[in-house]
């Protein structure tokens, strides 16, 4: 177990902090051993670990209850169905969506976007019309809409971001034009962990009746989302961000939207009937779902949404942002380092940068103490043009991760740090 070098006065009446052991045992991977070492993940930006209980729900849908669902009218089949759909009803309730259709499984957030933009392009926007989007998106909110330029004629427009990785909010009424139709945004940037202002893009937006989509893949394990209460139009997420399985994501859409929006994919499952002239589209959200989905994926992330909401989300974002906090101000006493987003709302992200280390450098050193960050441009390269950096070394956080751990490190960093110097 790593030892604490310094006394550290942590709220401890932080229900995860009292209970962290307990949670830490609950994913088997954060328990093994590399060269005899403990591992330090801090890339839970990019993936987050798995519970067991996550990894048995797999294991359990192959040996009891495998069959395809949605066709079967024997049990097994029934039993696939009913506990897909019942992870339906768990994001529902998560995400406090008003109507079960209202989610739509995918493979992931990029897949969730790329259903959006063409079919929002295809339902609803004409040439010329424009699309809102900031310039610290991951590379899944601009490239589909590149693809919009291309083949739809549809502009778009990027909301710049000040130097602190905060957008000019200021900017937004400016950019509005009668021909914005779309904005589509990220909650919490995935590079430099800004917390945007999605309330108030929202409410702004929708003054100008233009539909808002809210790219939640950071947010999700970190905040409270309640779409009825953001009024979002659309919120999309991957499901292996939040604990559960790889290939998994979802869509939320108001209702009202996605019965009129014309379906992503065709194929099986989506259909009401076909002859060979014609096919009438199944209602919402099969319509959205053609093919075999990832059946055990989406129970899984049924279990892993369980299994995050025994915590209190108002504990886990504290937790966290303790992390931060303690790893953030750390950070700022090690000569030739810099922090990248140094918004005052920030979630569970540090971006380095050094001019005297390259981040994959650091990258590397770390890895050789068994801490794992992620070195690169995390697919943002756009922002990371607006800083003039070619990419940073980015530690983030999860609430199975301990002080003791941003301890180990900050005193890793600065040994690094120090070879360069
Ligand atoms: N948006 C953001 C903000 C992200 O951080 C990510 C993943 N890094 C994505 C979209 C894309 O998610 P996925 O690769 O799971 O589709």
């Amino acid at each position: 177990k790593i030892k604490l070098t310094k006394k550290y006065n942590f709220n401890m009446k932080n229900y995860i902090k009292k209970n962290i052991d307990k949670i830490r045992s609950d994913f088997p991977i954060l328990n093994k051993l590399q060269n005899n070492k403990p591992i330090i993940y801090f890339d839970n930006a990019a993936t987050t670990q798995k519970p067991q209980v996550v990894i048995d729900s797999l294991k359990e849908y192959y040996e009891n209850y495998n069959a395809n669902i949605h066709r079967g009218v024997y049990y097994l089949s029934q039993k696939a169905t009913e506990k897909y759909e019942e992870t339906r009803n768990i994001v529902k309730n998560f995400i406090n969506a008003q109507f079960d259709e209202e989610i739509v499984f995918t493979k992931g957030a990029t897949d969730s976007l790329n259903l959006l933009a063409y079919s929002l392009a295809r339902t609803y926007l004409k040439e010329g019309d424009e699309v809102i989007i900031s310039h610290m998106e991951h590379h899944a909110n601009i490239v589909p809409w590149q693809e919009l330029v291309k083949y739809y004629g549809i502009k778009l427009v990027v909301l710049p971001v000040d130097d602190n990785g905060e957008l000019i909010l200021s900017k937004l009424e400016d950019l509005i034009t009668y021909k914005t139709k779309i904005i589509s945004i990220v909650h919490i940037s995935n590079s430099l962990g800004t917390i945007n202002p999605i309330e108030e893009i929202i409410k702004k937006a929708h003054e100008f009746d233009i539909k808002v989509i809210v790219d939640a893949s950071q947010s999700i394990q970190h905040t409270k989302i309640d779409v009825q209460k953001l009024d979002c139009d659309f919120l999309v997420f991957s499901g292996h961000k939040i604990y559960g399985p790889t290939g998994t994501g979802v869509l939320y859409g108001k209702k009202k939207y996605l019965k009129e929006m014309v379906p992503y994919q065709t194929g099986g499952d989506m259909i009401l009937n076909v002859t060979l002239e014609k096919t009438i589209f199944n209602d919402i959200p099969n319509k959205f779902e053609a093919g075999t989905p990832n059946i055990e994926g989406i129970i899984g992330l049924g279990e892993a949404i369980k299994y995050f909401q025994k915590y209190s989300i108002d504990d886990i974002y504290e937790y966290e942002k303790e992390l931060l906090n303690y790893a953030t101000n750390k950070v700022l006493e090690i000569d030739g380092i810099k922090i990248i987003g140094t918004s005052k709302n920030k979630a569970s992200v540090l971006s380095l940068y050094s001019d005297v280390v390259h981040p994959h450098d650091l990258g590397t050193l770390l890895d050789e103490q068994n801490i794992y960050i992620r070195a690169g441009h995390h697919c943002t390269q756009p922002i990371m043009q607006r800083f003039g950096i070619p990419a940073t070394a980015r530690a983030s956080f999860a609430f199975y991760n301990t002080i003791e751990e941003v301890e180990q490190f900050i005193e890793a960093l600065n040994k690094s740090i120090k070879l360069f110097l």
